[in-house]
């Protein structure tokens, strides 16, 4: 049964239609590679694990505008290598750089993301809004050949507000010329996208791919983009 009439639909992209996850990992095994950090770094996995956890403290920080963007970009370096006793600015920041060049180069996508964003396309008019830096977002989506779905991408750099702030899915329906009552949010983020659209009065898609429990109220929640069709 299809739901009530939606004229938007804002995705997220980071984690909800590029895997974030696979292509982080992609990269940091280049980077592995390249510096020749085996076996100091123990593996892909340990290096992986301590780099998502400094790199999750860290972009919580310059969301809230406490950490500028370059510093952001070497220090998640610096801290993942001195989790394993390597001391080393010179290369922290070498690696901050080649790293985001590597990452933003990666095309795993989640399951259908073509397939339904193809459908979609046909129905709706569609929007990215994502809080990641203005250059490598436009990069990924070029590189993924995702563009031709969207009319617009949302950059939180462009907005200079990031998800959660309402600003930013107001200044949204603004270049959408849409009304909330009338949008849909899709997104992986329960605290960025899900609460975000929510407190703009946009109805939300919580894309729950690791099936994780929560106690969020969501308006849909799915476990594949390809429920997307059953319910638009
Ligand atoms: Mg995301």
């Amino acid at each position: 049964m299809k739901t009530k009439k939606y004229s938007c639909i804002f995705f997220d992209l980071d984690r909800t239609l590029w895997d974030f996850d696979t292509n982080t990992s992609e990269a940091l095994h280049d980077i592995i590679d390249k510096y020749c950090l085996l076996p100091a770094v123990m593996s892909l996995e340990k290096f992986a694990e301590a780099y998502k956890m400094h790199n999750e403290i860290l972009w919580h920080e310059y969301r809230e505008g406490r950490l500028h963007k370059e510093v952001l970009l070497w220090k998640r370096f610096r801290l993942t290598l001195e989790h394993f006793g390597i001391f080393d600015l010179k290369l922290s920041k070498k690696i901050g750089v080649d790293f985001l060049g590597l990452s933003q180069m990666k095309n795993k996508l989640l399951p259908y993301t073509h397939e339904v964003l193809a459908y979609l396309k046909k129905k709706y008019p569609l929007y990215i809004i994502t809080n990641g830096f203005e250059e490598v977002q436009f990069t990924k989506i070029e590189n993924c050949d995702l563009s031709q779905y969207f009319n617009k991408v949302i950059t939180s750099e462009a907005a200079g507000v990031q998800k959660p702030d309402p600003a930013i899915f107001e200044h949204a329906l603004q270049e959408a010329n849409a009304d909330p009552s009338e949008s849909l949010m899709i997104g992986d983020d329960l605290e960025v996208d899900i609460k975000g659209a929510r407190n703009a009065g946009i109805d939300q898609v919580y894309v729950n791919s690791d099936k994780k429990s929560h106690n969020e109220i969501v308006t849909f929640e799915i476990h594949s983009l390809l429920e997307l069709k059953r319910i638009l």
